[in-house]
C-alpha cells in the first residue's frame, strides 16, 4: 500500500502532508514558495517533495493543489500569477524530476474534494466549495470526483460580475483579471475588511451578506449543488450562516431555497488533504 503525499502550493508558502492508507496524517512540512527563476524554483520544489518523502520512509503517490490550473491541452500553468511556475510546463517537468505521474488540481478544487469526501459535504452528490479568502475561488465535486472542465476552470465563479449590481456598485472595482466588478472584488476577505473600515462591523456584514447571497444565487441557479461549503478567512464569520440563507430566496429562481451553506470541516488542512485525495485510497 502506497502512502499519499499532498502538496498545497501557494503564493507565499508550500505545505506538504503525507497520509497513511487509513487517511491519517503522519507528517507535515512547510517551506516558503521559491521566488527565484523557474529552473531554480523547480529544483527547490522537487527537492522539498523528495526530502519530505524520504522522511516518510516510503515512495508516495503525489497530488498537488495550486492557484490556477494546468491547461488540459498545452500542459502549461495558467492563472497562477503569484508563483514562479506560471506559464510553464510544471506537471511535465516535475514528473521528469520525480520519475512518476503527478496529479494536479486547482486549490479550490482540492478544498471542495476534501470537504466532499469526508468533510462538511460528505455523502452529497454535488458539492460546491467556495473559498472566500485573499481571493474568491470555487470548486465543483460530483460523486466524489473533481469536475475540472474543458479549460480546467470549472467553478471559477469569482471572476464573473456580481449579479444585480446597484447604481452605487456599478461598474465595480478593477479586478486582477483585467475586468471590472468581479465577485472576487466584492466577496474576498480584503473586500469585507474594507467595508468594515468604512461602515463598521454590523453594517458591513449586512452589506457583505447581501452581496454574497447574490453571488451564491448564481451558483445555485446554474449548478444547484446539494451543499455549499465555505472556506477561507471569511468562513469564520459565523453570522453569515444565518443571514445569507435568509437572503437567498430574493435572488434564487425558486421560491424555496434549501441549499445548506456551511463552514468547512477541515479548514486550512483542506489544501493538502484534497491534493492527496486526487489519488484514490
Ligand atoms: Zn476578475
Amino acid at each position: 500500500m502506497a502512502l499519499r503525499l499532498g502538496v498545497d502550493l501557494g503564493g507565499t508558502k508550500i505545505e506538504i502532508a503525507v497520509f497513511d492508507e487509513s487517511g491519517r496524517e503522519i507528517l507535515r512540512r512547510r517551506a516558503p514558495t521559491p521566488r527565484a527563476g523557474y529552473d531554480v524554483a523547480l529544483e527547490e520544489f522537487s527537492r522539498f517533495i523528495l526530502d519530505t518523502e524520504k522522511e516518510a520512509g516510503q515512495r508516495c503517490m503525489i497530488g498537488i493543489g495550486m492557484p490556477g490550473t494546468i491547461h488540459p491541452r498545452s500542459g502549461r500553468v495558467v492563472n497562477a500569477y503569484n508563483t514562479p511556475f506560471n506559464g510553464r510546463r510544471l506537471k511535465h517537468d516535475l514528473e521528469q524530476n520525480l520519475n512518476r505521474e503527478i496529479r494536479f488540481a486547482n486549490d479550490a478544487n482540492c478544498f471542495a474534494l476534501s470537504e466532499a469526501i469526508d468533510g462538511a459535504g460528505a455523502g452529497c452528490g454535488v458539492v460546491f466549495g467556495a473559498i472566500l479568502g485573499t481571493g474568491v475561488g470555487g470548486g465543483i465535486v460530483v460523486n466524489a470526483a473533481v469536475l475540472n472542465g474543458h479549460h480546467g476552470i470549472a467553478g471559477e465563479w469569482g471572476h464573473t460580475p456580481l449579479p444585480w449590481m446597484t447604481r452605487e456598485e456599478h461598474p465595480g472595482p478593477m479586478c486582477n483579471c483585467g475586468r471590472r466588478g468581479c465577485i472576487e472584488q466584492w466577496c474576498s476577505g480584503p473586500a469585507l475588511g474594507r467595508e468594515k473600515a468604512a461602515h463598521g462591523d454590523e453594517n458591513a456584514l449586512a452589506i457583505y451578506a447581501d452581496r454574497l447571497a447574490r453571488a451564491l444565487s448564481l451558483v445555485i441557479n446554474f449548478l444547484d449543488p446539494e451543499i455549499i461549503v465555505v472556506g477561507g478567512g471569511v468562513s469564520r464569520e459565523q453570522r453569515l450562516y444565518a443571514s445569507v440563507p435568509e437572503l437567498l430566496p430574493r435572488y434564487v429562481y425558486s421560491s424555496v431555497v434549501e441549499t445548506p451553506i456551511v463552514p468547512a470541516t477541515h479548514g486550512d488542512a483542506s489544501g493538502v488533504r484534497g491534493a492527496a485525495m486526487l489519488w484514490p485510497k
